[in-house]
Formats: structure tokens, sequence, C-alpha cells
């Protein structure tokens, strides 16, 4: 468990801290607050994410995620969701550009059989092979 520092991007840290530990399979968790954010969402038709840009600070009501690898790399995968003023919610993928006010994060390693992404054809997303 630990804290980001403000103005930290919230997905790199998490990813980097990931990889000094050499986490390679576990789940992240976090809440705190953002200054702004970009979240993502998986046109399943398009078979694309679109992004979307939220430039006021929030609340993080929630971030869970994952750590995996996908091409030989860390990769954390989370979803979030966000508070404004108003206390309604917003949130979907996690992408880079999402910037910490204050953020308390915990990273849980587990033991077992790596899983590595690779993208399926089913979906177009880089999914856990079978
Ligand atoms: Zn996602």
């Amino acid at each position: 468990m630990g804290r980001l520092q403000r103005g930290d991007d919230l997905l790199e840290s998490l990813t980097n801290l990931a990889g000094k530990q050499q986490i390679d399979l576990g789940e992240v968790s976090a809440l705190g607050a953002v200054e702004k954010a970009v979240t993502g969402y998986y046109d399943q038709h398009k078979r694309k994410y679109a992004f979307t840009e939220h430039n006021e600070p929030m609340e993080i009501v929630s971030l869970t995620g994952n750590i995996s690898l996908r091409e030989g790399k860390i990769m954390v995968h989370a979803h979030i969701a966000l508070a404004g003023e108003d206390g309604s919610v917003i949130g979907g993928h996690l992408a880079p550009g999402t910037i910490v006010f204050a953020c308390e994060y915990r990273i849980t390693a587990f033991k077992g059989e790596r899983l590595e992404r690779k993208t399926d054809s089913h979906t177009g997303l880089p999914l856990w092979s079978d």
C-alpha cells in the first residue's frame, strides 16, 4: 500500500510500481482524487476505444484492476469510477492522462501461472490467452 504524488499520471505510476516490485500477476485498487481524467469506452462494433477527457477535479470512487503480461511487459488494466462536485459518477477504462491530486493505492501480488494477453479474434481486445 502507498500513496501517489500530486501530478503523477495514475496509470503510468501504478504500472511503474508493479514493474519496480516485479509484480507480473496481481490486482490493484485505489481511491483518492484526480485533477483531470481520461477514460476509454470500447466500441464493440468499431472494435476500438473512444477516449473522453474530463477536465475537472473529481473523486476516485473506485479503481479496480489487474496486473498481467502483454508482449512480455507488465500491464495494468484498470477501470475507474469518478464523482464530480454534484456526486454524479462517470467511469470507464483508465487511460493515460489521468492526473493524480491525491491517491492511496493497494497492489496485491499473486503467485501462480502468469497470464499473457494476446489479441482475441472474437472481440479485438488484448485478452488473456487460453
Ligand atoms: Zn478495460
